[in-house]
């Protein structure tokens, strides 16, 4: 054992202890539900999980997954091209395709994955990258893989500075353009619309990692590029089961055939790593036929995201706007988001409050996550526990 080392790992969490910053794991033993049970704290409400559907907790989802434990066993102890492919990828693949309405998809262990395998396999010399400052750290580190790639940050969602980098970064190619659909720390959306309009002018191939779109947006739950009903004009789709889809694990790339073919030759991901477990692809297969049999989920989450906001406005908040499921409300310095958060769990309301370096410093916030599984009793228990926090904080 290095002590040196040991003692400077230790130094630096006594810091993070000194600025109350240091993030305390909470253990369930329940589901992922509406309410769990937390080893520390009790009995819960779960305002901070990405189980938008409440698809994780789902009978039919929890059954697949057990038959796919049945039928293929516990893994494939391979990479995919090797011996690690089985017929329940293509037919979950095919479906992300199809819910997408994409050519094709390939499914990697995770979105962070996804993204990680996605940049440096497209993104050679000559090549440019336009990402939004505020994109998702996976797609920041899927970026920073493409080493040999021209790499340009524009200021979040401002379409002039998008459009200045474009100017500059004229004669690369491809030029890709990357966001994040839903923005997970702010709950606002990306300007498709705009962006799309950009990428038609300026020849530019556009990437949106929607982890927190789908099974959110849209009518059917699609996702952002469905809500501003730009189906077919956007060339390359990131995301994640692990949310809203079942919520294991699992993410993907959705796009041309070409493009699923160039990963499957090259993206480093798929070639020197396990595939997604097969219980996975089947849980995540029932997740979205459920998704498509089940549409009013989407517009359940939608009320109960409306009711939750406009309660919170009333007792006085100001949470960040925005169409999404996400309702982070700002509250200034890092260790107060996390007193708060601490206050609230007190009171049997499990939310998590983010700051630096998740956040600008100074803008640390509660975010607040909708279900459509809660109910309204839920709902307004938890406005309850906010409104005696914000309160004893002097926050409202
Ligand atoms: C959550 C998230 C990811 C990571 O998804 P995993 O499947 O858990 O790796 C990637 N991108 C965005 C935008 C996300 O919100």
């Amino acid at each position: 054992m290095n002590t040196a080392f040991e003692r400077s790992l230790q130094s630096e969490i006594e810091k993070l202890k000194a600025a109350g910053t240091y993030k305390t794991l909470r253990h369930l033993t329940t589901p992922m539900a509406p309410e769990v049970h937390m080893e520390e704290a009790g009995d819960v409400i779960v305002l901070s999980s990405n189980n938008y559907l409440g698809l994780s907790d789902e009978a039919a989802v929890i059954e697949a997954g057990k038959r796919g434990l049945d039928t293929y066993g516990a893994g494939t102890a391979s990479v995919r091209f090797i011996c690690g492919t089985f017929d329940i990828h293509r037919q979950l693949e095919d479906r992300i395709a199809q819910f997408l309405r994409t050519e094709a998809s390939l499914t990697y262990v995770s979105c962070w994955n996804a993204n990680t395998g996605l940049f440096p396999t497209i993104c050679d010399t000559g090549s440019a990258i336009i990402s939004d400052e505020l994109n998702h750290a996976s797609i920041i580190d899927g970026c920073r893989l493409a080493s040999k790639s021209r790499r340009e940050r524009y200021k979040h969602s401002d379409m002039r500075d998008l459009e200045e980098k474009l100017k500059a970064v004229q004669g690369s190619a491809p030029v890709l353009i990357v966001t994040d659909g839903v923005f997970s720390m702010e709950g606002s959306l990306a300007k498709l619309p705009e962006i799309v309009e950009l990428a038609k002018k300026y020849n530019a191939v556009t990437v949106v990692d929607d982890s927190h779109g789908t099974g959110v947006m849209g009518k059917t739950g699609r996702g952002t590029i469905e809500h501003f009903g730009l189906d077919g004009q956007v060339d390359i789709i990131t995301g994640t089961l692990g949310k809203a889809l079942g919520g294991a694990a699992g993410g993907f790339v959705a796009g041309s055939h070409a493009l699923i073919d160039t990963l499957i030759q090259r993206s480093r991901p798929q070639l020197f790593s396990n595939a997604l477990p097969a219980t996975v692809a089947c849980s995540s297969l029932e997740a979205i036929d459920y998704l498509d049999e089940h549409p009013e989920l989407v517009g359940r989450l939608r009320d109960n995201t409306r009711y939750f906001r406009e309660k919170l406005v009333a007792l006085g908040f100001k949470p960040l706007e925005g169409d999404s499921a996400i309702v982070p409300i700002i509250v200034g310095e890092t260790s107060f988001a996390i007193a708060m958060s601490d206050r609230l769990l007190k009171r049997g309301v499990f939310v998590t409050g983010f700051g630096f370096p998740v956040v600008p410093e100074g803008t640390a916030r509660i975010r607040v996550q909708i279900s459509a599984k809660l109910t309204t009793d839920e709902m307004d228990r938890a406005l309850a526990a906010f409104a005696g926090v914000g309160k004893e904080v002097g926050l409202i």
